[in-house]
């Protein structure tokens, strides 16, 4: 008889775990707390709209690919991707300078040379520079877990970990390739994609820039929600039990072993649990016994350190935008300095950068014909690190910011009185609605401290049978790293079985 494993959680990381444990010939039921899959990649629908409700920004497409790819199906056939060139629009000085990154070379040599005669070679030097990290990180660390000391302290991992040379700031090293300030903050700026400041996260975590400009962005037809939706689609196509609205209430955990779960007082037994939960939510108040929580007690799992929140605005519009506005925009503050200071030190943020993201632009289906949807980005405190509590007040105060930079823009001078109907979400909705702990979107900042053999493995180390993974596991936060996350999960979970005999 197969094997049965029970995976709390519907994110991508729960989803792309099923689909792989399914494909090793397991029996897989995946239990999620709310009513439609995906997560934090999950959609809003109201009143002829359609918003992702987090991520949207497609990067290394092939990594979505692979998890229909591995099943023995077309990706085409459920996430039909397009390539975004140019990539995003950047708006500095009040909207009124514009820079717009695109993959062609020609064209960003010509931008940089207009800046100063260095920065483009500075430019392609941070480039290749990042691009070898890349290769790294890509072939010793982002694939496979670190289970034992032993595994990341002998010399090979060791020199391969040099080579990453993550000592220095995301900052400090751009500063060594790019004089222009605004270039500079344009690539800076995107530590926060995975919670983390430019000036104290490693300059390792530049490569996501690079990815960009070398590898390009995707659209997914129908939004960043199609992959969370084909990927459900081919798990139930494959024989998997998807059960929604269903509270996960504790991890039952007999004599060192995971034995199942518990929802709504009623035991489901499994050989094997996988948990996409937040792991720090998860070993708070899932694992209920201190014995198999192991280091991570309460206290533990509170004094760790949290990634940034966000604070999003869904507004459904009453005119398209076509004139001006790309697909994905930013808008700086001008002052991004104190800007991110104030994300991590939880005081008031007085001009927050914003992102933009309209992709009615070019898919028809998310809004009324027509008009746009429009969906707006802060990068907030954690609700650990804020300084105040969240209220109604602060959502309106942040509204009030983010609408006042957008109608700035060219085009979009009557902003406010264009929106027909609109939704948030807030750091504390992250938490109540995903159990996202404290409300960290991106989970468990990867600091040095937190990250690699120091992050949370896929592996319980007190309890046998019992896995995780999501963003606050190893590798980290970002859908195509959490999907590597569920491909170390699966595959040491298999490895240990086969070990087993
Ligand atoms: C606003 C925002 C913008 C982002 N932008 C991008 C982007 O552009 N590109 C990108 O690559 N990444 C982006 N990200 C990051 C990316 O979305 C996440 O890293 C990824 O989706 C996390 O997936 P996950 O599976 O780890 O976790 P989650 O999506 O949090 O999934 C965990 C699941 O477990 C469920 N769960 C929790 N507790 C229980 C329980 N007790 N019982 C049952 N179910 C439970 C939750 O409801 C949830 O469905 C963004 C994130 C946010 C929030």
């Amino acid at each position: 008889m197969n094997k049965t494993v029970t995976v709390i959680g519907a994110g991508v990381a729960g989803l792309a775990s099923g689909i792989r444990l399914l494909n090793a010939g397991y029996e897989v039921t995946i239990v999620e707390r709310h009513h439609k899959v995906g997560g934090k990649m999950s959609q809003l629908e109201f009143d002829g709209y359609k918003f992702d409700l987090g991520p949207t920004i497609v990067m290394m497409p092939e990594l979505y690919r692979e998890i229909f790819e591995l099943a023995g199906k077309n990706p085409d056939d459920y996430i039909p991707l397009e390539r975004i060139d140019p990539m995003y629009s950047s708006y500095f000085d009040d909207g009124s300078t514009r820079y717009r990154a695109t993959n062609d070379l020609v064209e960003t040599v010509k931008m940089l040379d207009s800046f100063n005669d260095t920065d483009s070679e500075g430019f392609l030097k941070y480039l290749s520079d990042l691009y070898s990290r890349f290769n790294v990180a890509k072939d010793h660390f982002l694939q496979r877990s670190f289970r034992s000391k032993k595994e990341f302290y002998n010399p090979f991992i060791i020199s391969q970990g040099l080579k990453l040379k993550t000592l220095n700031s995301a900052d400090n090293l751009l500063r060594k390739y790019i004089k222009d300030d605004r270039m500079r903050q344009m690539i800076a700026f995107q530590t926060l994609y995975i919670g983390i400041s430019p000036f104290k996260g490693p300059s390792l975590y530049t490569i996501i820039p690079m990815i960009e400009y070398v590898y390009g962005i995707w659209f997914i037809k129908g939004g960043m929600y199609s992959m969370a939706k084909g990927m459900a689609t081919l798990f139930e196509e494959m024989g998997g039990t998807l059960r929604l609205n269903s509270e996960v209430e504790r991890i039952v955990i007999e004599k060192g072993t995971a034995k199942g779960i518990e929802v709504d007082q009623q035991i489901h037994y499994s050989d094997f649990v996988m948990c996409n939960a937040d792991f720090p939510y998860a070993m708070k108040h899932l694992v209920k016994e201190e014995k198999y929580k192991g280091k991570y007690t309460d206290k533990y799992i509170d004094e760790m350190d949290y990634s940034c929140s966000c604070f999003v605005m869904y507004f459904g519009m009453d005119k398209k935008y076509d004139e001006v506005i790309d697909i994905h925009n930013f808008v700086f503050s001008n002052d991004l300095d104190t800007n991110i200071d104030q994300i991590f030190t939880g005081d008031t943020i007085d001009d927050p950068s914003i992102y933009m993201y309209i992709p009615s632009k070019i898919d028809s289906s998310l809004a009324p014909e027509g008009k746009d949807g429009v969906y707006v980005l802060i990068p907030v405190s954690d609700l650990s690190t804020l300084k105040s509590k969240w209220t109604e007040e602060t959502s309106q105060f942040y509204r009030g910011k983010a609408i006042d930079k957008i109608s700035k823009l060219p085009g979009m001078e009557n902003f406010e009185s264009e929106i027909i109907t609109e939704k948030q979400m807030t750091p504390k909705d992250f938490d109540n609605v995903f159990n996202a702990y404290n409300g960290a979107t991106f989970g468990l900042r990867p600091t040095l401290t937190q990250s690699n053999h120091l992050r949370p493995q896929s592996t319980s180390p007190n309890c046998k049978n019992l896995y995780f993974t999501g963003s606050s596991t190893h590798p980290g936060a970002g859908v195509p790293i959490v999907l590597l996350s569920a491909k170390i999960g699966v595959n040491d979970l298999i490895n240990d079985e086969q070990s087993k005999g």
